[in-house]
């Protein structure tokens, strides 16, 4: 590494992303090495069911991704890993099987914690999702009430802890014929997501309702969590 690279990297910390290493080309985000990796995971998109699409699968290198995107300030990884998502003929597919009316919700953020980050990672995916789409964003749920944290909860204690947790808008005027695709970052057992969907339920909108994520966890229980997630969301 040169004297000036060095430098520079102290400054402005331009390490790639993914691997965390300094002095490489980057794209501004990746090395080529993290890139050749994302555009081979992008080739396999998730389908925990035929209504949810997951973007990509978690691993080491989507982990550090959405990790920025989610804690790193870095809301312009969005728009980055959704387009390179999307130039995937299968999911450029699968979201323009869902229709040509979409309208993407994001999963909205407490305002307590929009205030300390700053800005909805959910929302950002949803309007990179969107452009690419011709599509809507409509921010039609809100938060009833705060919760503790979802990444230190059981898959159980994650279902009750959001179960009613999302309402659709008073004001929101769901426009017709526009089909609900309800945006969030991760997809692991599915409860989040299955709380907006019954909220749409509620408003007489869930019935087309689909749920597309940037990423997949899959946990060592991920087949049981599967089934589960199936039946409580469609099936309810
Ligand atoms: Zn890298």
């Amino acid at each position: 590494m040169s004297i000036w690279n060095g430098i520079s990297n102290f400054l402005f910390g331009n390490s790639c992303i993914g691997c965390l290493r300094s002095g490489l080309p980057l794209d501004p985000w990746l090395c080529p090495d993290c890139r050749k990796e994302l555009q081979r995971l992008a080739r396999n998109p998730r389908h925990p069911s035929p209504d949810v699409l997951c973007l990509y699968s978690m691993t080491p290198l989507t982990k550090n991704l959405v990790h920025g995107l989610k804690y790193g300030n870095m809301p312009g990884l969005a728009g980055y890993l959704v387009n390179m998502a999307l130039q995937e003929r299968e999911t450029d597919e699968t979201l323009h099987d869902w229709g040509k009316s979409l309208a993407f919700v994001p999963v909205p953020l407490h305002p307590a914690r929009m205030r300390e980050r700053g800005y909805n990672q959910a929302e950002r995916l949803a309007h990179a999702i969107s452009r690419r789409m011709h599509g809507i964003v409509l921010q039609a749920l809100e938060r009833k009430s705060f919760r503790v944290s979802q990444t230190t909860l059981s898959r159980e204690g994650r279902a009750c802890n959001v179960a009613g947790a999302f309402e659709v808008k008073k004001r929101c005027a769901w426009p017709e014929n526009r089909i609900p695709v309800i945006v969030d970052d991760v997809y692991t057992t599915g409860a989040t997501t299955t709380a907006c969907l019954y909220a749409f339920e509620k408003k007489n909108l869930g019935g087309f309702a689909k749920v597309c994520t940037l990423l997949y966890e899959e946990s060592a229980t991920a087949h049981v969590d599967f089934a589960a997630d199936n039946a409580m969301e469609w099936h309810v």
